[in-house]
């Protein structure tokens, strides 16, 4: 239940505030929230008591890779 098929796979909120974009993929399935694991390890929730995702999380979207260079956060100098 919870987020639905196309909320197997989102970026990892953690990596996101570190700048970087990872492919986080779900782990736990639950009725209101899932359990998300990135390829670092970061563990974190979702919370999906909203209703089931209606687009797919992954890959992100050109709107989220925008916001970032926006941000500095990639596709910098690094
Ligand atoms: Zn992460």
């Amino acid at each position: 239940m919870a987020g639905g098929k196309l909320a197997q796979s989102v970026s990892c909120l953690i990596c996101l505030e570190e700048g970087q974009v990872s492919e986080a993929r779900r782990t736990y399935e639950g009725d209101e929230n899932d359990e998300y694991t990135c390829p670092k390890g970061h563990k974190f929730n979702m919370d999906w008591s909203g209703g089931e995702a209606t687009t797919p999380l992954w890959p992100p979207t050109e709107e989220l890779k925008r916001a970032m260079e926006k941000d500095g956060k990639i596709g910098g100098s690094r």
